[in-house]
C-alpha cells in the first residue's frame, strides 16, 4: 500500500514495523543479547513501562538492555531484520511520553547497562560517557578531574546522558553555558539497521562536510540510538555566590536580568524566575521553610555566579546588587555554599509538589528574552479570562527565554473534567506563545503529548525535509514510529 504526502513525496506504508506477538518476538530475540539483556517476565517490565510522573504509561512487549555498543548493534540488526519496533529509553524523566512503549506494540531498548565512563581529558576539556551513564555519575567524574559538565538540572540523578542528548536538554545553566546541543563534541549512533556510526571525537573544529551529529541531537530516538557522547567540560569554578532577590514584577525581573548580564562581568550561571504562587508552594510543603525574604513579593529571581579565583566573586555581586537598588525590593546574598543550596531548595521543593500530588499541566515554553515579561501577563491574563478555576504555577531559566507555565487543578475536580482544563489551558497558552513568535516545547520536546500541537505548526517544508531524513535514516520505521513525526499509518495527516 502506497500513501502519498500533501507534497507529493511517496511513503511505502507496507514497509512499517509491525509489532510481532510476544512468543515470536522472544524467538527473534533469544540469544542476541549476554545474560540478562533481555526481559520478558511481566514483573521485570514494570519500572520500564511508567515515567517520572507517572502520567505517561505504556506495556513493553519485552525490554532488551544491551550491554555493548557491539550487542547493541545486534539486537538493532535482528530488530530491522524482522521489523520489529523499538523505542529507546533512558532515565524515563522526559516527560512528554516517548520514552514509553506504544502499548504492548513496541520493545524497549534501556540504555541502563551502557553506563561506563570511556575518558577524560582534562587536557582537551572532554569526557567519553555512555549513553546509559545517569547525568550527575558524569558530573561528579569530571569533577573528580577539576573540571565540570555544566548540564545541570532537577532530574540529574535520574536521567541518562543519551537522554539528555536525545532531548537536548537544557537546565539552569544554559545561558552560560549553551544547551547539549553546545556541549556535544561527537556521538556514536546505531543506526536502525545495526550499522555503527563512530562519530566520537574530542575535536573542538572539524569542517569535513555535513555536521551529522546535530541530526541525532534533540530527535527523540526517532533516528537511531546513541550509545556515547564526547562531551565538552569546563574548569571547575572555585567559587559560587547565590542570592535570592524580591521584585514588584516579572517586568523588573526582566529588566534585571538585561542589567545582570553585563553588570556580572558575564559570569552569571543562572537567573531563575519564580511567581509568588510558586514560593508559597514551598513554604507550604518544606516543613522548614519560612517566608524567605521576611514579607512577599510578587516575584522572585535566583541568581547565581560563578569563577575561578583571581576575582572576589561575592564583592562583584553585592556591588551589582547595590546598583539595582531601583529593580530589587529585597534579597539575601548567601553566606556559605549551604545557604546557597538551601535558597535553591525553594525552587527544588517547589517542582517536586506544584501538582499536590496529582496530576498537573506541563508546559515549557519559550519567547524571546526581550518579549517575556509581556508574555507572561497576556499568557496569564488569557488563561485567568478561559478558567478562572485553575492554578498557574511560574517559573522558568528566563534567562534563556524559557519558562513553565503550569496549570493545577481545582482540588477534587473528576478525572474527565481535568482533561478538558488542561486541553483549554495549553490551547489559550500556545495561542499566546504563537502571538508572541515563542515554541512550544523550550526543553521537553514533542514526544506523542505535544505531537498535534507541533504538526499543526510546522512549516511544511521543514515537515518534508524531517520525514525525508526519517526514512533515508529508519526507512522501515521501527524506531520510535509516531514521536514527533506522525506514525507513517497516519501520514495522511499532513
Ligand atoms: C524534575 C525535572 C526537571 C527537569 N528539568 C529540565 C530542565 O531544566 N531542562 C530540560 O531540558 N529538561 C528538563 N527535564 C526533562 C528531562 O529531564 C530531560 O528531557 C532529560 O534529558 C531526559 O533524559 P532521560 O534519560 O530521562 O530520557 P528519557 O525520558 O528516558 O527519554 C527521553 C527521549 O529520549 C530518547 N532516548 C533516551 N535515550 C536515548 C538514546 N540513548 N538514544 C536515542 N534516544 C534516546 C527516548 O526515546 C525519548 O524520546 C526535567 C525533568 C524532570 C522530571
Amino acid at each position: 500500500m502506497v500513501v502519498q504526502s500533501f507534497s507529493g513525496r511517496v511513503q511505502v506504508q507496507f514497509m512499517n514495523a509491525v509489532p510481532p506477538n510476544s512468543a515470536s518476538l522472544i524467538a527473534a530475540l533469544t540469544g542476541v543479547l549476554s545474560d540478562g539483556g533481555l526481559l520478558t517476565e511481566a514483573e521485570d517490565l514494570v519500572r520500564y513501562s511508567r515515567d517520572w510522573s507517572g502520567d505517561h504509561f505504556g506495556r513493553p512487549l519485552a525490554v532488551a538492555r544491551p550491554s555493548s555498543v557491539e550487542e547493541m548493534s545486534a539486537l538493532m540488526r535482528r530488530c530491522h531484520a524482522e521489523r520489529i519496533p523499538v523505542v529507546p529509553q533512558g532515565g524515563l524523566t522526559g516527560l512528554v511520553g516517548a520514552a514509553v512503549a506504544a502499548d504492548g506494540n513496541e520493545v524497549v531498548v534501556s540504555l541502563e547497562r551502557m553506563n561506563r565512563i570511556r575518558s577524560i581529558s582534562p587536557i582537551d576539556f572532554a569526557m567519553v560517557v555512555e549513553a546509559g551513564c545517569i547525568l550527575e555519575d558524569a558530573k561528579r567524574a569530571a569533577e573528580e578531574s577539576d573540571c565540570i559538565l555544566p548540564i545541570t538540572f532537577g532530574a540529574q540523578g535520574s536521567c541518562r546522558i543519551g537522554g539528555n542528548v536525545a532531548t537536548n536538554a537544557g537546565g539552569f545553566n544554559v545561558l552560560r553555558y549553551g544547551m547539549t546541543r553546545d556541549l556535544v563534541l561527537g556521538l556514536e549512533v546505531v543506526l536502525a539497521d545495526g550499522r555503527i556510526w563512530n562519530g566520537l571525537k574530542v575535536l573542538r573544529k572539524d569542517n569535513r562536510g555535513y555536521d551529522l551529529k546535530q541530526v541525532f541531537i534533540g530527535s527523540e530516538g526517532t533516528l537511531g540510538i546513541v550509545t556515547a557522547a564526547a562531551l565538552k567540560l569546563f574548569p571547575r569554578p572555585t567559587q559560587i555566590e547565590t542570592a535570592l532577590v524580591g521584585l514588584r514584577s516579572v517586568e523588573d525581573a526582566m529588566a534585571l536580568y538585561a542589567r545582570a548580564r553585563r553588570g556580572c562581568s558575564d559570569l552569571l550561571t543562572a537567573f531563575e524566575l519564580i511567581l509568588r504562587g510558586g514560593i508559597e508552594i514551598t513554604m507550604r510543603e518544606g516543613k522548614d521553610f519560612h517566608e524567605p525574604l521576611g514579607k512577599p513579593y510578587p516575584a522572585y529571581v535566583l541568581i547565581e555566579v560563578s569563577s575561578g579565583g583571581l576575582i572576589d566573586l561575592k564583592d562583584m555581586l553585592l556591588s551589582f546588587l547595590a546598583g539595582v537598588e531601583d529593580l530589587v525590593e529585597d534579597g539575601i546574598v548567601a553566606s556559605t555554599r549551604a545557604q546557597g543550596e538551601r535558597l535553591w531548595l525553594y525552587r527544588e521543593i517547589m517542582v517536586e509538589r506544584q501538582g499536590r500530588g496529582g496530576r498537573y499541566l506541563r508546559t515549557d515554553v519559550s519567547v524571546p528574552i526581550s518579549k517575556l515579561a509581556d508574555f507572561v501577563t497576556d499568557a496569564l491574563f488569557e488563561l485567568g479570562r478561559a478558567r478562572p478555576d485553575a492554578l498557574p504555577v511560574t517559573y522558568g531559566h528566563v534567562g534563556d527565554g524559557n519558562i513553565h507555565l503550569n496549570v493545577v487543578p481545582p482540588e477534587g475536580m473528576a478525572a474527565e473534567a481535568i482533561e478538558h482544563l488542561f486541553e483549554e489551558a495549553e490551547a489559550e497558552i500556545f495561542a499566546v506563545v504563537d502571538r508572541y513568535g515563542g515554541s512550544i516545547s523550550a526543553e521537553h520536546g514533542i514526544g506523542r503529548v505535544k505531537q498535534r500541537a507541533f504538526l499543526d505548526r510546522v512549516d511544511p517544508v521543514a515537515l518534508d525535509l524531517a520525514a525525508g531524513i526519517k526514512d533515508a535514516i529508519d526507512p522501515r520505521h521501527i524506531l520510535s514510529n509516531g514521536r514527533i513525526l506522525a506514525s507513517a499509518s497516519a501520514l495522511d495527516y499532513r
